[in-house]
């Protein structure tokens, strides 16, 4: 029930409980830290507290299980494809100045809000700067440093760390029922964020990880395979930050590898045969990792994210 749905995050989920009970609920939150990690989860459970007939979120009366199936008309969820435009930040001013429909309290939740246009955000401030009383802002964000001060200023931050690997390897084991070795590896790999579990828990994607590795530092290589791989991954929402972290922990690895006598810190351990084949010098490594960081932050600027990845992946293919 409401926040017994989640793992972890017991700190934050006492704040923001603390401030509902009390009633000093601020109108606008920013809801901050790694991608997949269940930021969105915990604001759409603290949303359903506020909503919830009986104030607990208690997953059971009309308003929760509306949250649930994303049909509340008091709340409302915002997100771009690739940004959120000003159309986006209009449709939210004119909403808010509305009362709420059923109950006396509306949540706007705006995912991703470092996607958000110059413009989109400068009509997102006029309204945080003079809220209609009866709406509640939810700011989700990975990427903290992407959004002006200006907004920042105007919220209640709620940062989220890295659940504990033991955490991330439990839950695996209890709710997706995986073998204990599966799950380690997993929760290795996705460094604390169940959302990221998830998604390297999916055969597809976990097969295609290989299928990079072996791209940038195996046998597979050529310019079709490099273009066929990066178009898939610029397709897939979400998943491209997953694997371009797992870039970057590759690059991590192979510095271990080649530098450090134990290779038991090596992260992507499934595929550490790759890793230990290639002794690649520390200039590379470091060039590649810098190459690495730079698409991470043109992909929220540039609308053809496969040209990026392709881009990308000559550069630091060996
Ligand atoms: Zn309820």
């Amino acid at each position: 029930m409401g926040f017994n749905n989640i793992v972890g995050h017991e700190r934050q989920k006492e704040f923001l409980l603390s401030l509902f009970n009390n009633e000093r609920m601020p109108h606008a939150f920013l809801f901050s830290g790694q991608e997949g990690i269940g930021k969105k989860k915990l604001a759409i459970e603290y949303i359903k507290h506020i909503l919830c007939e009986k104030g607990i979120g208690c997953d059971g009366c009309r308003p929760c299980q509306k949250i649930d199936h994303r049909n509340h008309p008091d709340l409302l969820i915002v997100e771009g494809e690739e940004s959120i435009g000003i159309a986006q930040s209009r449709m939210i001013s004119k909403e808010v100045s509305e009362h709420p429909y059923e109950g006396k309290k509306r949540a706007i939740l705006i995912d991703r809000a470092d996607t958000m246009t110059r413009e989109a955000t400068n009509a997102l401030l006029k309204t945080l700067e003079e809220p209609p009383p009866a709406n509640v802002f939810f700011l989700i964000t990975s990427s903290e440093r992407d959004i002006p001060l200006t907004v920042r200023s105007r919220c209640a931050r709620v940062a989220f760390s890295p659940l504990p690997q033991a955490d991330v390897e439990e839950y695996f084991m209890k709710v997706s029922r995986m073998e204990k070795e599966k799950a380690h590896l997993i929760a290795r790999i996705s460094y604390g964020s169940i959302g990221g579990g998830l998604f390297w828990a999916e055969p597809d994607n976990f097969i295609l990880r290989r299928k990079l590795g072996e791209i940038i530092i195996g046998k597979k290589r050529g310019f079709l395979a490099v273009t066929l791989i990066a178009e898939k991954i610029a397709k897939m929402d979400k998943g491209v930050s997953f694997y371009l972290s797992f870039l970057q922990s590759l690059f991590r690895d192979l510095y271990v590898a080649a530098h450090e006598r134990e290779t038991s810190m090596i992260i992507n351990r499934d595929i550490k045969d790759l890793i230990e084949r290639e002794g690649m010098d520390l200039k590379r490594i470091d060039s590649s990792l810098k190459k690495i960081q730079e698409t991470i932050f043109n992909m929220r600027y540039n609308v053809n994210r496969w040209l990026l990845l392709e881009n990308l992946m000559l550069h630091i293919m060996r």
